[in-house]
Parts: structure tokens; sequence; C-alpha cells
């Protein structure tokens, strides 16, 4: 989805959106039921939280330096889930936030992914709204458990108020 934006081979040498620390353990994929079956399949030792009809795999306690690699990622093939791949990780670093009243629903970027983040802020808004707006709010209102808390220092690229 990110087509234009992101080429493979640099997330493929990058890969940093598949760990996740004790500190992002939020930022784990939101996967639809279809997605952590294959997961399963793949990976039977793989463990997971309902998140109501959705899933997040547990990570289980971390201790302060630890990293948890997403049991999807093949560290020399990468992501194995292929077409299945969940929607959080194909728009990632962009992701959709909600102000604490729910109100309103933004796109905003994470400052963790290394190539995207330091590009124009005017760049990728722009980007935003001619590729992903549209894709991203629908997807979100289908599925409100793939919506985050907005945290602050995400920059926004896009805001949208709720009906
Ligand atoms: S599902 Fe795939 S792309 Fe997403 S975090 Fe896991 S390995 Fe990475």
């Amino acid at each position: 989805m990110l087509k234009g934006l992101l080429d493979n081979k640099t997330c493929a040498e990058c890969r940093i959106c598949c760990g996740f620390d004790n500190t992002d353990l939020w930022e784990m994929p939101v996967m639809n039921e279809k997605t952590a079956r294959k997961l399963k399949e793949l990976r039977p030792d793989t463990r997971f939280t309902d998140c109501g009809g959705s899933y997040v795999t547990d990570a289980g306690e971390l201790s302060d330096d630890e990293l948890f690699y997403c049991p999807a990622l093949d560290h020399e093939k990468g992501c194995i889930l292929g077409e299945d791949k969940p929607f959080d990780c194909r728009i990632w670093p962009f992701r959709v936030m909600e102000t604490g009243d729910k109100r309103f629903r933004m796109i905003t970027v994470s400052p963790v992914c290394p190539e995207i983040f330091d590009r124009p802020l005017s760049q990728l808004s722009e980007f935003v709204k001619e590729k992903l707006e549209n894709t991203v709010f629908e997807y979100a209102e289908k599925n409100p458990e793939t919506v985050k808390k907005y945290i602050k220092g995400y920059p926004i690229l896009a805001i949208r108020k709720q009906k």
C-alpha cells in the first residue's frame, strides 16, 4: 500500500517494525481470524490475546532490554504471511489513532521508522491524502479494534471527525 513511498528492499533490510520492546507492545499488529489461523498453522507455538474477534500475538513478560520479534517474521525471508499480512503492517509506519473522547480519528506517522520519519511532512501528508486516507479511515470504521489511542509526538497527517 505504500508503493511509491517505500520500497520492499529498504523494508527487507530494516524490519524494525517487526520487533517490539516493553514500550511499544501496543504497536503489535491486530490480526483478523484468517490471519491468526494462518500464523498458528505456520508457527504452532504462537500464543494470542483475543481482542473480541481479532487477535494480537502474546509476547508474555518482557524484561527491560528484551526484544520480542513477531512470530510471523522469518529473519531471512521476511514476513511469512504473504497476502494475509495484517492491515496494520501494510500501512506502517502510518497509524490510525483517535482522541480520548473518540470524536476524532487521525492518520499519524510513527517516529520509529528511520526511512520515513526524516521525510518532509508535506510529502507524507500529500501521499496520505492521495493514496491512503479514504482506505485507512474506511478500514478503521469497520475494524475499530485496530485504532490506537493518540500519542503525543506522533505527527498528524490527516484528521476526520467521527459521526
Ligand atoms: S505480521 Fe509480518 S510485517 Fe507484521 S510485524 Fe509480523 S512479521 Fe512484521
